[in-house]
């Protein structure tokens, strides 16, 4: 579900879709807390309707990560 957002932008809609998914999937739940963190990170620093760059490429190396060790 969430590899999806490998490809194209993340903006702050996509991050408000990761952060519900999160919270309601125990897998990424449990074994998430970094995504969780970057995607606090994406509301904070978002600006105009958008993610900084930096901001987005973490997001995506953490869901690289999970689909690598835990496909969800
Ligand atoms: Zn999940």
């Amino acid at each position: 579900m969430l590899s999806r957002y490998l490809e194209g932008e993340i903006g702050p809609e996509q991050c408000a879709e990761m952060d519900r998914h999160v919270a309601g999937c125990a897998r990424c739940k449990a074994e998430c807390d970094s995504l969780r963190r970057v995607l606090a990170l994406c509301k904070s620093e978002a600006r105009e309707g958008t993610v900084p760059p930096d901001v987005q490429k973490a997001v995506q190396r953490i869901l690289l990560s999970l689909q690598g060790s835990n496909p969800t």
